[in-house]
């Protein structure tokens, strides 16, 4: 990253992609001063060769921004106190997306760029995009908010696209954002402890679409709907999404059929059934808006169906680990809370599920109405108690206490199920009571599963 050589940038927050940031920006010719509230970090820097100095503590007279990690509060619930000092300072804050949008704006502004953002499927959606597009041939670089740092991707260039995700942290921290084609899914009221209120959180996410070329809204909750009427509105050339069909230009669903519209006109795409990755209404507006985004950059519908039917989806997010005999086994571990577990519940019958960690404020009521399709539930580490408590008499339910017992006896219960069942880890908890994050926890699922004796070992 060039465009600030021979500059002194503040940076805070060296998780996550604040290293990798600071790096790119000293070989750009910049000479960056990092800082975070945790030790080690600031230890793991300076061993990279990056020049660290609180920043409390710092003349900030030769700074010309600060740049800001994500995670790092901007406004709510109050500033971080770096935020503080550069508004003191009069520098303008600014995050890695930021540095990217204006490194391709000088080096190559017509480098395709899309960039997708929402409360829920982000990082499906991104990844969904990113396998359309490769499987099609394209050269593609996919980071941002599902994990790799954007400034550690190749640079932008006319053939190559960048497939971005962003949160809405780092929207906020980017105010040139203006990509080639913007993505937003959908809004719910999520992360507003960190953004004030539902308007401002709205605004934010507006703002990846408002100044896109192609802006593709997903239509089916009402804040969305409203966000696509305005950039309708203002002139801005829109596709919209939905899981219902649409008025409009767009792509919708029609139960597992994707069709593509352009007014009355309607044609379909694409049929999602049997692609176990992409199950679910959820994950139907998922995909509407990766095919919205492959038609609109040229791929083939031919293409957009092998790369549909390809997608493996992501790790821990309903995602299939094995199959045995009759029964399916999926890893949901990503679902802390009860409204992501809800997805997976809607999406199967028969289920053995595991449940349980550390619970979230209203535990497992808002489930109920889905505890016919259980089976039996099996209730691992610390919310056991209470869970025990909302299934009552509904569901039968054993206390396995651990991942490992509770594996086996699912296992063990859908096998002697004469159809289909479905072993289903989706926790509706945090996990820091048995495991340090949702990864650790999934993969120690998966381990369990796979080794779990297959059919002939059963003699069956
Ligand atoms: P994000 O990156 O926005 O957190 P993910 O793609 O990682 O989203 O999906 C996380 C969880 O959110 C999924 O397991 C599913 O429960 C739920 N989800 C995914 N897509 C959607 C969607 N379009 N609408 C609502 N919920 C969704």
């Amino acid at each position: 990253v060039t465009i600030f050589s021979g500059k002194t940038l503040a940076l805070f927050g060296l998780g996550g992609s604040g290293l990798v940031t600071a790096l790119a920006l000293k070989e750009g010719g910049a000479r960056v001063i990092a800082w975070d509230d945790n030790p080690a970090k600031i230890a793991e820097a300076a061993a990279e060769g990056i020049e660290t100095a609180d920043l409390r503590r710092f003349d900030w007279s030769p700074v010309s921004a600060l740049v800001l990690s994500p995670g790092v509060p901007l406004t709510h619930p109050e500033p971080h106190w770096s935020a503080k000092l550069a508004v003191q300072a009069g520098v303008e804050i600014v995050g890695d997306i930021e540095l990217f949008c204006r490194e391709r704006a000088r080096s190559a502004p017509n480098a395709p760029f899309v960039a997708i953002t929402g409360t829920n499927g982000k990082s499906t959606t991104t990844a969904l995009i990113a396998h359309i597009l490769r499987e099609a041939g394209r050269d593609v670089q996919m980071g941002g908010n599902i994990g790799t740092a954007v400034l550690s991707l190749k640079p932008p260039s006319d053939e190559r696209i960048h497939v971005i995700e962003c949160s809405s942290f780092q929207i906020d921290l980017a105010p040139s954002l203006a990509p080639t084609i913007g993505v937003h899914l959908n809004l719910s009221p999520d992360h507003i402890d960190r953004h004030g209120t539902m308007e401002n959180y709205a605004a934010i996410k507006e703002r990846l679409v408002s100044k896109a070329g192609l802006a593709v809204i997903g239509v089916d909750d009402p804040m969305s709907r409203s966000i696509a009427q305005r950039c309708q509105e203002s002139g801005l050339n829109v596709a919209l999404v939905s899981v219902d069909p649409i008025d409009g230009k767009g792509v919708f669903a029609d139960g597992e059929t994707l069709v593509g519209a352009n007014g009355p006109d309607t044609a379909p795409v694409a049929d999602l059934s049997g692609i176990g990755s992409l199950r679910g209404a959820h994950n139907a507006q998922n995909a509407a808006a990766a095919v919205a985004v492959a038609l609109a950059l040229n791929v083939s519908p031919d293409k957009i169906r092998s790369g549909l039917r390809s997608f493996p989806g992501l790790p821990h997010r309903m995602e299939e680990v094995r199959r045995i005999g009759h029964t399916l086994f999926i890893n949901d571990s990503k679902a802390t809370n009860a409204d992501s577990t809800e997805k997976a519940l809607r999406s199967f019958d028969e289920i053995f599920w595991v449940l349980g960690g550390k619970a979230k404020e209203g535990g497992i009521e808002s489930l109920k109405q889905y505890f016919p399709r259980i089976r039996k539930a099996y209730l691992i580490g610390a919310a056991a108690e209470e869970f025990a408590r909302t299934l009552g008499s509904d569901v039968p339910h054993v206390r396995s206490n651990t991942l490992e017992m509770a594996v086996e006896q699912a296992a063990t219960d859908a096998a002697a199920m004469d159809g289909p069942a479905v072993v289903l880890l989706s926790p509706a908890c945090a996990s820091y009571d048995q495991y340090p994050n949702y990864e650790v926890r999934g993969d120690h699922f998966r381990e369990l599963v796979r080794s779990l004796p297959g059919l002939e070992a059963k003699g069956v």
